[in-house]
């Protein structure tokens, strides 16, 4: 596989594949369980030659494509995962429903007590757009990105990690990223996000709750800043 630049044949199996994982994919995003996606539920609509295709990204390690993040591997059995309850952020007056997400026991209720700390300074709180994801959403997540930027692993991985290499999937070091009360999440501008009262309030207390904030600019693993991304460490006393 062309890491710098997808072939054609495998920029069109990729396509068939998207196409194919779609009515599953849209069915537990509805159904709010998509993060949890498994292995299994991932491959069952594909042929054997597009589980092949899988396979191979599933082998795939940022360290053979010049990056340095981190390979966490893929725990097995997710433990114990609950939801965090549901959200919305209000834009232009209308309330809207954000899609489930799930953390680690301890890492919500480190979450939710250091967001009662922020509402007392602030009056508002971020919330969680995205925390747990299995390896197989992750895997189906870099290939829904993949084709946005041009069929190029190499930038691709910049932006969004490939299974095994993401704290989403890896619980013993959480992610959780957020989306603040008025939808703004600084996925398209990153400095919108890190322009806002709460991502300075992040950088002064988080560290107390036992978060911190994993690709900081010009961080050594190539990775995108990300200043909506944070990772649970676990509670220092
Ligand atoms: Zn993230």
């Amino acid at each position: 596989m062309d890491v710098g630049r997808l072939s054609p044949d495998d920029a069109a199996a990729l396509h068939a594949i998207l196409q194919a994982l779609e009515p599953s994919l849209t069915a537990k995003q509805r159904g709010g369980t998509a993060a949890l996606l498994t292995w299994e539920e991932l491959y069952e609509p594909l042929s054997p030659p597009q589980r092949a295709f899988l396979d191979a990204f599933r082998a795939l390690k940022a360290a053979s494509l010049g990056a340095t993040a981190h390979f966490f591997g893929e725990p097995s059995a997710p433990p114990d995962l609950v939801p965090v309850g549901p959200q919305e952020i209000v834009k232009e007056g209308v309330a809207k429903p954000l899609d489930p997400q799930y953390l680690p026991r301890e890492a919500l209720s480190a979450y939710q007590r250091m967001m009662d700390a922020m509402e007392a300074d602030l009056g508002t709180r971020l919330r969680v757009e995205s925390g747990y994801r299995s390896p197989a959403y992750q895997l189906y997540l870099f290939l829904f990105y993949l084709p946005k930027h041009g069929d190029s692993i190499t930038e691709t991985n910049r932006f969004v990690a490939l299974p095994g290499h993401s704290e989403h999937g890896y619980p013993p070091r959480q992610a959780v990223d957020f989306i603040n009360e008025a939808g703004i999440n600084g996925e398209d501008h990153p400095e919108e996000f890190e322009a806002l009262p709460e991502y300075r309030w992040l950088e002064e207390h988080a560290a107390r709750f036992g978060f911190a904030l994993s690709y900081p600019r010009g961080n050594p693993h190539g990775t995108a800043f990300e200043p909506w991304h944070w990772h649970f460490e676990g509670e220092k006393e």
